[in-house]
């Protein structure tokens, strides 16, 4: 099922054609069931409280089957659980790619220095390598391979998130064209 969008309004389009689509629910591999559950909201750090998706539920209430679970679909420019946008987040990787520290390109990308949500953000990064590199092949990376660092994760990571990015338009949002294009979460 398709997790990511364009935009509130493709994904209003989505939730009201539910039952038109017999959607396997993947947690008790029922068809079906899925009704709309409301916007989902996210409190972002430099702006008001802002729409970013909506909820759908298994259900098991008026007839149907499933189980209660829930699924979140979202706006493809919304990292789910990222009180950043992507574009902070983009910043963040570029400075990185530029061979600034850990702790320096966070307070780039975001404006105030924050060791300990710079190093989660790192983590999380290296945590998705394998799912990253699933998406190139590994004679892409040769090329990308020059940044001079003696950490073996920044080693691991840089040319992956360069190699990632060096396709894409310049002009684009890289990371939710990632999550639209895989139906991934970038991080
Ligand atoms: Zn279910």
């Amino acid at each position: 099922m398709q997790r990511f969008f364009d935009t509130l309004e493709a994904i209003h389009q989505f939730t009201r054609s539910l039952d038109q689509h017999a959607f396997l629910c993947a947690s008790c591999k029922t068809c079906g069931q899925f009704v709309s559950h409301g916007f989902c909201h996210k409190q972002h750090k430099f702006a008001a409280t802002k729409t970013v998706g909506k909820r759908i539920l298994c259900s098991k209430r008026s007839g149907r089957t499933g189980c209660g679970r829930t699924v979140q679909l979202y706006i493809a420019s919304e990292v789910p659980r990222l009180h950043y946008d992507t574009a902070q987040l983009f910043a963040f990787i570029t400075a990185l790619l530029a061979n600034r520290s850990i702790t320096a390109a966070y307070e780039k990308a975001v404006g105030k220095p924050e060791p300990r949500h710079a190093w989660r953000w790192f983590k999380k990064l290296t945590q998705q390598l394998i799912v990253y590199r699933h998406y190139f092949h590994r004679d892409a990376l040769t090329a990308a391979a020059v940044f001079h660092t003696h950490s073996l994760t920044r080693q691991l990571l840089l040319p992956t998130l360069q190699t990632l990015f060096s396709r894409a338009h310049q002009a684009l949002n890289h990371i939710a064209n990632f999550q639209k294009a895989h139906q991934v979460q970038f991080m």
